[in-house]
């Protein structure tokens, strides 16, 4: 047996092609695949020496960097299990994550270290190691000393590679356990459906805590032996300079809203694009025409999520639609039901979206009564997204379960009336939220922000939706932010705004 995901990285490495440049590190100004290998290995060598062991748990919260993702590809050599946290998480919170995922190793950045050694200690966390922005610390260190090759630790394809914590916006964060072969497989399916090859060069400027920069993204470039220009984080500026170049971006919704805010992004400088994704959370319609009015390419935008990788795409070849987000995957199957009864619904209803395929991961990390109740005793797991298939066969995601709106008795999808909403001119954007109320359950609210220099007043906007849907779907209150609350994935944080808007309705 052999390491499944590590195997198929190396069958398809061309030690002397080009496979990740970083402007800002001079550790890293330019790496081969070669390079690639060796520094991973060393990161293996060192995790051993640490004291890892085949299915342990080697965690990090540490800013994005090169030697920081050898880390992922040594801990899954080393047959470890890589748990990635979100920097954003306080000391408070790492408690409950060291504690739950119990981890040899704990990886943080050398200026948190003081403050963290202690409680990984606590914890029961064997060794605290450090790895800053600039690929330095104790970890890198430990790794210059090693050898810079290894044997693979054998791992099946359903043993795994790692454990990312859903964001947890309900609840406590859950581990989703991903599998080599669910890595594998998505990497396969979008390498062939995004047409990928070793002529491809990749702007990454992704976060790489989250499914999207580091499997989506890395595993793409891994998998078709292209190349990736890494970047520590999303600086427009900074996209504009390296643009010219680069075949391809994946990018959060916010990436192409912030390059369209740039007069100086212009079509010259996509020029040599061949490709941009988008996902983690939806494109407007308005930004998919700006883009191609910009740049003459259509955003292809996928959906997925960290339990399932990716489920959907647009196609490469044919019509890419704004508001949609494709087809299924190869191999993935969908099917779109009625969430209390998980009967399928008629076509082109509203319905809860189940996925089902080697994507889909293997269950929540020491939880299976979660596990259990996320999954269709057929294996279908319930993503908690209401979704909508078109006539066309185009799957168009129309919010989180948990944000559907019943007022009065009466279902309200936010997606149906913010589409309405932001189709008002002087309408940049808007959110849709329930809110506590006392006659109705839950009363309907929008937070809206205007475009520059627009005068609309909740008047305006409450008159211009008259008679455009049913009344009981139209927003009671009308709230306006000048930008609306989103976390580093693009999401909107209904979370927060609900918080904000919570009194509204009462008493
Ligand atoms: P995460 O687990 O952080 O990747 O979040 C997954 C969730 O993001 C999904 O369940 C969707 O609600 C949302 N999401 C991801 N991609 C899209 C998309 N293209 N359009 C709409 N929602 C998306």
């Amino acid at each position: 047996m052999h390491n499944h995901f590590f195997a198929a990285v190396e069958a398809r490495a061309t030690p002397a092609a080009p496979f990740l440049q970083a402007p800002q590190s001079s550790a890293a100004a330019a790496w081969t695949y070669a390079d690639m290998l060796a520094r991973s290995a060393q990161m293996a060598n060192a995790l051993v020496a640490l004291g890892v062991a085949p299915g342990d748990r080697v965690a990090a919260q540490i800013e994005k960097s090169p030697e920081g993702l050898m880390l992922y590809l040594g801990a899954i050599r080393a047959g470890a299990v890589f748990l990635p946290l979100n920097t954003a998480y306080t000391t408070g919170e790492l408690d409950y994550f060291l504690r739950d995922a119990e981890p040899t190793v704990f990886v943080c950045d050398p200026a948190r270290h003081k403050a963290i050694a202690a409680l990984a200690k606590d914890c029961g966390v064997a060794a605290a190691e450090t790895l800053g922005p600039d690929g330095r610390g104790s970890l890198y260190d430990l790794a210059q000393t090693q050898p810079d090759t290894v044997a693979e630790v054998p791992r099946a394809p359903d043993d795994l590679a790692a454990i990312l914590y859903t964001s947890g916006t309900t609840g406590r964060s859950k581990g989703a356990m991903l599998t080599h072969a669910n890595l594998v497989s998505n990497a396969e399916a979008l390498v062939e459906i995004w047409r990928f090859t070793a002529a491809d060069r990749l702007l990454h400027a992704l976060p790489v805590y989250h499914t999207h920069g580091l499997f989506v993204a890395t595993n793409v470039v891994l998998f078709s032996g292209a190349s990736m220009l890494f970047l520590p984080k999303f600086d427009a500026g900074e996209i504009i300079s390296e643009m010219p170049g680069a075949t391809t971006m994946m990018g959060v919704p916010t990436f192409y809203t912030r390059l369209l805010d740039r007069p100086d992004f212009t079509t010259e400088t996509a020029r040599t694009i061949r490709l941009f994704t988008s996902g983690s959370a939806p494109l407007l319609a308005e930004t998919h025409r700006d883009w191609f009015a910009r740049t003459g390419h259509a955003i292809l935008e996928r959906y997925g999520m960290t339990e399932t990788n990716m489920s959907t795409s647009n196609p490469y070849k044919g019509d890419r639609r704004a508001g949609t987000v494709g087809f299924p995957l190869p191999g993935v199957a969908l099917r779109v039901v009625d969430p209390e009864t998980g009967v399928s619904v008629a076509a082109g209803a509203i319905g809860m979206l189940e996925v089902k395929g080697p994507n889909v991961f293997k269950g929540y990390w020491r939880n299976p009564e979660k596990t259990a109740a996320e999954f269709r005793p057929d294996g279908f797991f319930i993503t908690g997204d209401l979704c909508q298939v078109d006539p066309d066969g185009y799957l168009h995601i129309v919010g989180r379960g948990k944000d559907l709106i019943i007022t009065g008795g009466f279902n309200v999808y936010p997606k149906e009336l913010e589409l309405e909403i932001d189709a008002i001119s002087g309408v940049l954007e808007s959110a849709v939220i329930g809110l506590p109320h006392k006659d109705f359950g839950e009363g309907v609210a929008a937070v809206v922000v205007l475009q520059p220099g627009a005068g609309l007043d909740e008047t305006a906007v409450q008159g211009a939706l008259h008679g455009r849907l049913a009344k009981f779907k139209l927003p009671k209150r009308v709230f306006f932010l000048s930008e609306l609350p989103r976390n580093a994935m693009g999401k909107v944080q209904k979370n927060a705004l609900r918080d904000q808007y919570k009194a509204t309705f009462a008493g």
